[in-house]
C-alpha cells in the first residue's frame, strides 16, 4: 500500500511503473484474487521477506503482501516511521465499532487512489521471521496498511472495498475498459 506522503516522496513516477510492471503483480492477474495459506514452517521465509523488503523501500511504500509478487503465503511486510516489520500468518483479533474514511493507493493498481473504510483501531497478532509472537495494537494509518495488506492475503484489493458506481473509473482508469 501507498500513503499519500510516500507516494509523492522519492523515485519518479515513471520509475515507479517500470519497476511496478517487472516486480509486481498488477490488478488483473488471477493471482491477486486468490487467497494465500498459512506458514508453517517458516525455513525458506528469509529470502521472500528481504526481496518484499527491498521492493518496500525502493518504491517508498507503506506496505506489501506476499500475493503481490506471486507468492500465496501469509506473510505482509510493513513500514512504521520508516522502520520496517514483517508479519507471519497475521491475524486481526480485535476491531473498533467505527470505520473511518481515507486515501489509499496500491502497488498493484498503479496511478488510483480511492478512498476506503477501515476500521479506526484494530490488534492484529503473527509472527516474526524467528517466530516469536508479535501483538501490536494499532490505529489511524498504521491499522488502515496492516487491513489493506491481510486483505491481499484474501483475494481482496481496493476494488473490492469501494462502492460500485465507483469501479468502472477504477476500471476505466487501468486501462481495462475503453
Ligand atoms: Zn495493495
Amino acid at each position: 500500500m501507498w500513503t499519500r506522503s510516500g507516494y509523492h516522496e522519492g523515485n519518479k513516477m515513471a520509475k515507479k511503473e517500470k519497476y511496478l510492471e517487472t516486480n509486481l503483480k498488477q490488478f488483473g492477474d488471477p493471482i491477486l484474487r486468490e487467497k494465500s495459506k498459512n506458514i508453517e514452517h517458516s525455513n525458506d521465509l528469509y529470502e521472500t521477506v528481504q526481496k518484499m523488503t527491498k521492493i518496500v523501500k525502493d518504491l517508498n511504500a507503506s506496505g506489501l503482501a506476499a500475493p503481490q509478487i506471486g507468492i500465496l503465503r501469509r506473510i505482509i511486510v510493513f513500514r512504521f516511521e520508516r522502520k520496517t516489520h514483517v508479519l507471519i500468518n497475521p491475524e486481526i483479533t480485535w476491531k473498533s465499532e467505527d470505520m473511518i474514511e481515507g486515501p489509499e493507493g496500491c502497488l498493484s493498481l498503479s496511478g488510483i487512489w480511492t478512498m476506503v473504510n477501515r476500521f479506526s483501531k484494530i490488534v492484529v497478532q503473527g509472527r516474526n521471521l524467528d517466530g516469536d509472537l508479535i501483538k501490536l495494537e494499532l490505529e489511524g494509518e498504521n491499522a488502515r496498511i496492516i487491513q489493506h495488506e491481510i486483505d491481499h492475503l484474501d483475494g481482496i484489493t481496493i476494488y473490492n472495498r469501494v462502492p460500485k458506481e465507483y469501479r468502472k473509473e477504477i476500471l476505466y482508469k487501468l486501462g481495462k475498459i475503453g
